[in-house]
Order: structure tokens, then sequence, then C-alpha cells
């Protein structure tokens, strides 16, 4: 009787807490410096969910480091309630195949929202780069084994994981060059302190678009439309038969955030994800707003299982070109 009243007592606390959902900011962890790709999607979607949430205060918290899961790991252990959110890329599925001893589950220790995009990859040079194309590239690459650089966010970012597919598909090992985003990794491609990278879409448009980097290739079988990137050709064309990486957003609250505050965040991404002037700036930086069973929690679930599976199997394969 005792245990009854009690359970009572708590769902009418939960239903209550959720019917206020959000009574004060909401923080979005995005596990990567300040200026990059995932922390723009981040920006933008923040501005865009505000509305749906009731015109409510949204905090971008930028906790960059280890390819993403110092700040995935502080969100899984934050408090439940929905005031602390986690935008993370595929990094949600290579760390566990990257990682001996991640210090969470990925299936275990979060609630799924919901997706957000897919976006691309571009492979860009340092501006004083000698080549102009993949094949010249390539050649360089070749010419200059041991010596090049490669950037990316840390192990588990998806500029790592577009780099060990590179390395492998060449059979060249080259030097990684980890930051805590590609935000500050763009800054020294820019600045020729380094001299590669793979990065979203989402950071390199505008710096092709200005000729101040080298592009040489995307990392999707099809070329992109976006019109600063359409001139591309994609790694598959270019003789690395196969290769395919496009990367995807979604967002993540702590185990255990109460159900109908889960539903109305998912609820309010749906609307995020109509909103006119996000759809217009992702288009514009190449990114896909996901529109299919991805945006269920449950879809988006599953969706990250597989990807844990087809890329812990990739990571593998490449074992040894994994830092
Ligand atoms: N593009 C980065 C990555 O390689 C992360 C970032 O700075 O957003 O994962």
């Amino acid at each position: 009787m005792i245990k009854k009243t009690l359970l009572a007592v708590a769902a009418v606390a939960v239903a209550g807490a959720a019917s206020a959902f959000p009574d004060k900011p909401i923080t979005i962890v995005v596990p990567f410096a300040a200026g990059g790709p995932t922390d723009k999607v981040a920006r933008d979607f923040a501005e865009a969910v505000r509305k749906p949430l009731g015109n409510a205060t949204i905090v971008v918290e930028n906790v960059g480091g280890a390819g993403g899961t110092l700040g995935a790991a502080r969100v899984a252990k934050a408090t439940p309630d929905g005031h602390t959110l986690l935008l993370y890329h595929i990094g949600m599925s290579t760390s566990p195949g990257l990682y001996r001893k991640l210090p969470f589950s990925v299936l275990d220790d979060f609630e799924f929202v919901g997706m957000v995009n897919d976006v691309p990859m571009t492979l860009i040079g340092r501006p004083n780069l000698p080549a102009n194309n993949f094949a010249e590239l390539r050649k360089w690459i070749n010419d200059n084994k041991g010596k090049v650089n490669l950037a990316n966010a840390g192990l588990g970012a998806a500029s790592h994981l577009c780099g060990l597919l590179f390395q492998q598909a060449l059979q060249v090992e080259m030097t990684t060059v980890p930051y805590k985003g590609t935000a500050p990794a763009m800054t020294d491609i820019l600045g020729g302190q380094v001299d590669i990278m793979c990065d979203q879409t989402t950071n390199t448009t505008s710096q092709i678009e200005a000729g101040k980097v080298k592009a040489y290739a995307v990392s999707t079988m099809q070329p992109l439309t976006t019109p600063a990137l359409k001139n591309l050709p994609t790694l598959d064309s270019q003789g690395l038969k196969g290769f395919n990486v496009s990367i995807w957003h979604g967002v993540y609250a702590p185990k255990g955030t109460p159900k109908p505050v889960l539903d109305k965040l998912n609820a309010a991404l749906r609307e995020a994800l109509k909103d006119p002037e996000f759809v217009k700036r992702q288009e514009a930086l190449g990114a896909v707003i996901v529109t299919d069973n991805r945006l269920t929690p449950e879809g988006h679930k599953k969706f990250v299982a597989d990807e844990i599976n087809k890329w812990g199997a990739a990571i593998k394969a490449a074992g040894q070109y994994a830092d």
C-alpha cells in the first residue's frame, strides 16, 4: 500500500516536472571547440529549437577533447531532467570501436531524442600545398611518405574516421595532429602549419568558396549539389573505390530523463528541423536534414546501433592507421 502511494506520488511529480519543462535554461553540450562544424550545427539548431520550447533560453557549451568523448561523458552523468543535452555526430558510433574503455555506454547511458542531419565530408589542404587536384595530391603524398601531417579532432572524431579510411585506402601512414575540434585545426590549415584534413562541409564550404584552402574531393559516392562544392570529384571516382563517409548529428539526453520530457524534446526537434531559416542554413553548408524514421527515438537508437557495428568492423580492419 505504502509502495503504491509512493509510486503514485512519484508519477505525479514526474508529470508535473514534464509539464513545467523547461523551467530553467537548457544546455546543449557540443563535444568540440567553438566555431567548428558541430558547433555551427548546434548553434543553428539551438536557435531553431528555442521557439517550439516556449522561447526557452538555450546555452551551447563547448566541451572539446578526446574526439568528443569528454563532452559525451559529461552529459551521460548529468541530471536526467532534460536541461542538459548532447549534440554529437558519428563519433557516437565510432568511439566504442576506438576506445578500450569509454567512460559511458552509448546504448545504455543515453536517451535518444532524434537525429538532425547528414553531412558529407571534404578533403582539403593548406593553401600553399603544391598539389592542385587529387591526382597531384596522391603523388605528393607518395613522394613525401613519412612527412605528411593530417589534422583531426581526436580519436573518435569524424575527421579521424575519414582520415583513417583515407590512409587505409592509400596504404600510407601519416602523422595525425589532434585538436579539440576542427575549428582550431582549420586555423592551422589556413596558416600552413598542417598539411591536409578531412572535415565536414559545414566547416569547409565557406573556406573552399573563398579559395582559402585547397579542395581535393568529397567523401560521398555522389558529387554534391551545393554550388561551391559541385565541381569536387568523389574519392570513389579518383581511384579509392567504394570510399563513402557521410556523417550525421543526433541529440541525446542522459538516461532516465522522464518520457514526457523526451516527448516534448522530440516534438520540438521535429519542429526545429522545419524552421525555414535552419533549413536554408543547413542546405547552404551541404547538410541534408533528416526526414526519415531516425526522427523517432527508436529509429535513432536503432540507426546508431547499426552504425556501431558497421564502423566497429571498418575500424578493426583499418587498425594500424587508428591514431
Ligand atoms: N569536425 C570535427 C570532427 O572531426 C568536430 C568539430 O570540431 O566539430 O569530428
